[in-house]
């Protein structure tokens, strides 16, 4: 039988990327060689973003010939790309395995974030989220999530920093937390990409038990998905909280040490016309979120075809808003990016382009 393999990803080897500072020395070491190589091979990939081994030519030959028989380097390619008329790029990537997911840059006056995802689709199921409707294909790789930022690196102009990096595309990142913790590693490592923690911010639906473990890889950010103030609403957005109840999250956020007033937490409030938009909602949630330092995000509905919700009238929102805001609670209003080509909150779910290709960046 002579069937054609797809030669590219017939033999997959472990990949470079997958390995953070520490354990990238380990491997050095392993094989003889002295462990501030490991550091070198790290400036290459993500200071010098060299896309093959020859490239590092402070690496004796013999540890590149090594390397390149035994590792891959990358471990995504762009499919396509897509500009929406606000400058919001969207990212179509392709995995090893035929897998889509999807990354997000968003350009803004004074910085530029980008939303990675860190699972193909996700096994949450929130009843108002496209992604949940796509179900669970598999974690990504650490490589996978750090690739995601390298290529949306490429798009930048000479003047562009990527300076933001949120964990909220597609997936639940504390389900994921060994890739996710070790692509922080290298997003901070001051050898690899050496981003400030508290420019990368990660966001759960709320999985308790692994907050505590996540901000122990590094002062970064916590952002968790509330969305509702009563269970009984909440049960139905985000059905994880059967498993964690609104009280035992928020207790959890309120006894967390690493939560405080240098580094709050953002609580994600999307809004949903006649279902979490009421003025009784706006008046519960100060009482919730007492002792908790925080801001609250208030996200109008992006409204897309899985889902029966709706944004509330602007009128809605700005009641509400104000209404936190009176209460003294840190609110703000999150203007929605790049609706126009499916790459807002919630609307990431591998549809088929909307907006204008990007031109000069899709590889074909
Ligand atoms: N699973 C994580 C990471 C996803 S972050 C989490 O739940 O936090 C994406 C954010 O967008 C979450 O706050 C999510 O609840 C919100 N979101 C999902 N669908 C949305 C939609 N259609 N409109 C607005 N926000 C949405």
């Amino acid at each position: 039988m002579t069937a054609e393999l797809p030669s590219r990803h017939a033999v997959r080897r472990p990949n470079l990327r997958d390995y953070a500072l520490p354990a990238l020395r380990d491997l050095c070491r392993e094989r003889g060689w002295p462990a501030y190589r490991g550091d070198q091979i790290a400036t290459w990939l993500y200071k010098n973003d060299v896309v093959s081994i020859d490239e590092m030519t402070n690496l004796p030959a013999d540890l590149r010939r090594a390397i390149e028989t035994d590792f891959d380097l990358t471990s995504l390619e762009v499919v396509t790309t897509q500009r929406s008329t606000d400058g919001t790029i969207k990212l179509l990537l392709g995995a090893f395995d035929g897998a889509r997911i999807e990354a997000v840059l968003i350009p803004e006056e004074r910085r530029v974030t980008l939303c990675v995802s860190t699972q193909v689709g996700c096994p949450l199921t929130c009843s108002f989220c496209a992604t949940g409707a796509l179900g669970f294909t598999r974690n990504l790789s650490t490589a996978e999530i750090v690739d995601q930022v390298l290529e949306a690196r490429r798009l930048l102009g000479p003047d562009q920093v990527l300076s933001n990096l949120v964990f909220m595309g597609m997936g639940e990142p504390l389900l994921n937390l060994p890739a996710v913790s070790e692509s922080i590693r290298l997003f901070t490592d001051p050898k690899a990409f050496g981003m400030a923690p508290r420019r990368i911010t990660v966001s759960t639906a709320g999985v308790l038990p692994q907050i505590a473990p996540l901000l122990e890889v590094a002062p970064i950010h916590l952002a968790v998905s509330l969305h509702a103030t009563t269970n009984e609403v909440r049960d139905v957005l985000v059905p994880l909280n059967k498993r964690f109840p609104i009280e035992t999250l928020l207790a959890t956020l309120r006894e967390e040490p690493r939560i405080n007033r240098r580094r709050p937490v953002f609580f994600e409030y999307t809004l949903m016309a006649g279902v979490n938009d009421s003025v009784e909602d706006a008046r519960r949630l100060p009482g919730l979120l007492e002792g908790i330092a925080s801001k609250v995000n208030i996200i109008p509905m992006n409204p897309h075809p899985d889902a029966p919700y709706q944004p509330p009238s602007s009128g809605v929102v700005d009641r509400f808003t104000a209404e936190l805001h009176g209460a003294g609670i840190r609110v703000t209003l999150r203007r929605d990016r790049g609706r126009d080509i499916d790459a807002a909150c919630g609307q990431l779910a591998n549809r088929a382009p909307t907006g204008e290709p990007v031109s000069g960046v899709a590889p074909d």
